[in-house]
């Protein structure tokens, strides 16, 4: 019998390590102790594993999860005995490799004796352990829900989307009964079916899918204990194979919402068109990533939410758009700027969501009110100083009111200026002091104080 160790990174996330979770499964089919620790836990440390499996997501948690690895090393004899896989190991191996020496397994588990050579077991196909997510004190906010897959991979290939180096094969059909059954089987009934697919619609098999979908108790309208069911393609659908007849199929199932992504403002006939299609069949309750930072301009990003609420009052559909901050594939940390955008205006969309406790407002009006009515509304107040955005009633009526004034007087090259100011980061004193302008002056201070203030605030 060997001692294993699950280790997730100690950083937030929604949904339950996957990975680990079919992991554990195999280890205790193979007869070996498992246990399950999410970040770095002292006492995980002071015995020594056989093994120690490190799980890794985005490419931008690299000093958080390079952490964890450095940290559980002296918990193993050998780095060979330290395994990393996931998303980022699939996309930087070799840099993990360098920087610690420890084995790196890219991809999917998809294959027997990838783990131990003598083995012939698929790691991927077996049911995720469940038992071990009662082990630690973090709660997932997904918990009470099968998470499954009905198809595997994308026949696409988008710039921005690491999903064929991960999954390159497209599987157009994995049986769901077997991995619902699997999990109910063992751990009872769940509540909702949050399937991980990268593009259902693309799959020969759609019917079918939905068929297993609705067999498996997520019909349309679908209760458990007096509770409303919900299936969720959590990685959205793709609009341009969102037709007529797959809509129909798609609005049988307990579909909540229905994500479709709206990546750029030349999509807009397309998105608009999709959306109809939605609330033609009844779906009403729809979600959108809304990417951004990307090709994009601040202008194109504002015009995409704004659609979504005009959308919302003529069709009567809920759609949430959420935000999303485009950042390289392998990027090791988010600090990247689109071409289009500049730090502040970045922060500035991240400080209206702050302000809006992370949401953007389904309702027109209320949209108006957190990100302006028109583009140019909506960069201004982007561009003013952090403080302000985020407690804009405390400040509209003075230093805001004021700094919007001066910022409307500006003269282009002055606006220019403030731009290159702000694509270096904050506005500092030395900006202040090289500043001749009086009234360029008196709105760089208000950054300055502004900052003050927010710093007072966090003290
Ligand atoms: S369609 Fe979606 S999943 Fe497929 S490559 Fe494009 S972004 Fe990725």
């Amino acid at each position: 019998m060997r001692r294993v160790l699950l280790v997730e990174p100690g950083y937030k996330n929604k949904y339950p390590p996957l990975g680990l979770m079919k992991l554990s499964s195999y280890h205790k089919l193979m007869g070996d102790e498992v246990h399950f620790v999410k970040g770095c836990v002292a006492s995980f440390r002071e015995t020594t594993w056989d093994r120690i499996y490190v799980s890794t997501l985005f490419t931008f948690f690299w000093s958080a999860t390079m952490q964890t690895v450095k940290y559980y090393l002296r918990a193993v004899r050998s780095p060979e005995n330290l395994i990393v896989g996931g998303v980022m190991a699939t996309l930087l191996q070799s840099d993990i490799e360098k920087a610690t020496g420890v084995r790196v397994l890219p991809g999917l588990l998809d294959r027997p004796g990838i783990l131990d050579s003598d083995s012939t077991v698929v790691v991927d196909g077996l049911i995720p352990d469940y038992q071990i997510l009662e082990s630690i004190e973090y709660e997932y906010p997904v918990r009470d829900a099968y998470i499954a897959y009905a198809t595997r991979g994308c026949p696409n290939r988008c710039g921005f989307c690491a999903v064929n180096k991960i999954e390159p094969t497209f599987r157009h059909y994995c049986p769901l009964p077997r991995q619902v059954k699997g999990i109910e089987d063992v751990y009872g009934p769940k509540q909702d079916l949050i399937l991980l697919d990268n593009n259902v619609l693309a799959s020969r098999s759609f019917k079918r899918i939905i068929g297993d979908i609705r067999h498996l108790g997520f019909e349309r309208g679908a209760t458990l204990n007096g509770r409303m069911r919900r299936v969720d393609f959590n990685q959205g659908v793709d609009a341009r194979k969102l037709t007529d007849k797959k809509m129909a199929l798609l609005a049988t199932t307990a579909i909540r919402p229905l994500r479709i992504a709206f990546d750029h403002i030349s999509m807009r006939d397309l998105y608009v068109s999709r959306v109809r299609l939605a609330a033609k069949h009844e779906v009403l309750n729809l979600s959108n990533y809304v990417l951004y930072n990307y090709t994009d301009t601040p202008s194109d990003f504002y015009q995409r939410l704004r659609i979504n609420c005009e959308l919302n009052e003529e069709l009567g559909t809920q759609i949430y758009s959420f935000p999303m901050k485009y950042i390289p594939l392998t990027a090791r940390n988010r600090s990247h700027v689109g071409p289009n955008w500049n730090r502040k205006l970045i922060r500035g969309v991240q400080c209206i969501l702050l302000a809006t406790r992370g949401m953007v407002s389904p309702r027109l009006e209320f949209f108006e009110a957190a990100f302006g009515r028109t583009p140019e509304e909506f960069e201004t107040i982007a561009l003013m100083p952090n403080e302000y955005i985020i407690h804009r009633r405390l400040h509209e009526n003075n230093g805001a009111a004021e700094w919007v004034d001066i910022f409307h007087s500006l003269t282009k090259p002055q606006r220019r200026v403030l731009y290159d100011i702000h694509a270096d980061g904050r506005v500092t004193e030395a900006h202040y002091k090289r500043t001749t302008s009086p009234r360029f002056r008196r709105l760089l201070e208000h950054y300055i104080e502004a900052d003050r203030i927010e710093a007072a605030r966090r003290t």
